[in-house]
């Protein structure tokens, strides 16, 4: 019967910007120092203060805006939302509430090998609340007010999406977006990025959409996946045994994997939203949003083209497999600054410095050779200098170890330069053939197949040095053609 019914979900997805400071004061915005530390009258919401708008939160909402195709409100406001939590000292949050920074916009994804594009509704600046901490103290909650006030963006999307994969894609897509845009560390874990779900059902072919419940706060792809089952599931029941969906606000327990109700829905006008009367509207100038423009890194998805198209020809997946990070995509593209074969540096990246970043656990940026030394190193290749094999199994490992050193004195010191000297492969091909009376025989007769084992000697006697194309060529001439 589940399958009878498809899910609909809308995400409003709650981002934490990369900026120093906080919203509306000069709070350090950092994660992970002592409880209560980066707090002042502002954040701790004392009578008479007054919040100050960061500029820096400004330049990163449009950012995002920009990238995701919005409408930028070029005349934009704060409201108060009003509510009552022990982490909100103030007793209300500002928000955008009627006329939020970012209108409309789209992100593609790429679902069971086809492009969905998911629509955005809005993207709205606000402030977060602080944290309240309940398993260090036995007998009480502690309040820890270092978050309240740090800047986030809401990015509410339109319920187009349609299973916990196409979350989970959409939330991955999203992270990687804010990553490469600076706008924020997208970090899960410790709160960076953070989703509400809105999940409904309907009969297959239904156009009416079903009511639906909203699942707070999920930090982890893995609890939004297995919250959307469970809710669609409990929803499907409910239908099915002739109940309806009421409208509620959940909460997931990962412990159980189920969903439970955390209060009856509330209406906006349950939080008297009004203009915040203490900071003016924003007005964004035309120099302001050029400037923005003007700054805007490369996106994944344009470096995702530029690396499948003809200058640099790499496959969809070898492309998709270097722009997931944006720090992977900058040196690759650095590499091919210096590299004519863009291939080869393409395998060079996948097979060799990511497996590095993993086993070290450091990021692609430290590396210890250079972007220019590695592609000095694919030219040794290329040029027949150094086999590939032999550059992969000891030269890389080489330089890995000594990275100061110019790639070609390193392949000389360790002798690993093929040689085309033809004097020297003469007399090599010479004993070959004449330890292998039989095979050359055999050879002549038709067997042209020997030409490797021929090869592989030439290989084993020089110790790996014969350039390959230079001793097939010179044996091919000695056994006549
Ligand atoms: P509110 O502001 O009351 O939370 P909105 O209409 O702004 O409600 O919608 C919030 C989110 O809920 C949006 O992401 C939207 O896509 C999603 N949503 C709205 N209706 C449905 C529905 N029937 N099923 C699933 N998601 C929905
Ligand atoms: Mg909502």
């Amino acid at each position: 019967m589940y399958d009878q019914y498809e899910t609909v979900i809308g995400l409003e997805v709650h981002v934490q910007l990369a900026t120093q400071s906080k919203a509306f004061c000069r709070d350090d915005a950092g994660f992970g120092s002592d409880p209560n530390t980066h707090v002042s009258p502002v954040s701790l919401g004392y009578p008479g203060t007054l919040p100050r708008l960061n500029r820096q939160q400004v330049a990163l909402a449009v950012r995002l805006g920009l990238a995701l195709g919005c409408a930028i409100n070029r005349r934009n406001a704060f409201d108060r939302k009003n509510y009552f939590y022990p982490d909100l000292p103030k007793g209300y949050q500002i928000t955008q509430d009627r006329q939020p920074i970012c209108i409309g916009g789209t992100l593609a994804i790429e679902v069971g090998g086809e492009t969905k594009i998911v629509r955005i509704h809005h993207i709205h600046m606000e402030e977060d609340a602080g944290k309240l901490v309940h398993d260090t103290d036995a007998r009480h909650s502690l309040v820890d007010l270092n978050r309240a006030g740090v800047p986030l963006l809401e990015i509410v999307t339109e319920p187009d999406l349609r299973s916990p994969e196409e979350v989970d894609v959409f939330m991955t897509a999203m992270r990687q977006l804010v990553r490469y845009l600076d706008v924020s560390d997208g970090n899960m874990e410790q709160g960076s990025m953070r989703c509400d779900c809105n999940v409904s059902v309907r009969r297959l072919g239904a156009t009416k959409l079903g009511e639906r419940c909203e699942i707070k706060n999920l930090n982890s792809m893995r609890y939004a996946r297995r919250a959307i089952e469970f809710e669609r599931r409990r929803q499907i029941d409910l239908l099915e045994s002739g109940g309806r969906v009421s409208q509620q606000t959940l909460q997931f327990d990962p412990v159980n994997g189920t969903t439970s109700p955390l209060r009856d829905k509330e209406d906006a006008h349950d939080y008297r939203y009004f203009p915040e009367p203490d900071l003016l509207p924003v007005e964004l100038v035309e120099t302001f949003l050029t400037a923005t423009r003007s700054a805007m890194p490369p996106l994944p998805w344009e470096l995702k083209a530029r690396f499948m198209s003809e200058g640099f020809g790499l496959s969809e997946y070898d492309a998709q497999l270097l722009t997931e990070d944006k720090n992977t995509a900058f040196f690759y593209s650095e590499l091919c600054d210096y590299t004519p074969n863009k291939k080869s540096a393409a395998n060079l990246v996948i097979n060799k410095l990511l497996p590095w970043c993993t086993e070290t656990g450091l990021e692609i940026a430290a590396f210890p050779v250079s972007p220019m030394a590695l592609a000095a190193f694919i030219q040794l290749i290329d040029e027949g200098k150094v086999s590939a094999a032999i550059a992969y199994q000891r030269l890389l490992p080489a330089l890995i170890a000594r990275p100061e050193l110019p790639a070609a004195d390193l392949a000389q010191e360790l002798q690993l330069i093929q040689t085309t000297d033809d004097s020297f492969l003469e007399t090599l091909a010479d004993e070959v053939l004449a330890a292998f009376p039989d095979k050359v025989a055999d050879y002549r007769k038709g067997k042209k197949g020997l030409m490797g084992f021929f090869m592989g000697e030439m290989m084993r006697r020089s110790k790996g040095q014969a350039e390959p194309k230079t001793a097939t060529a010179l044996l091919e001439r000695k056994l006549g053609g």
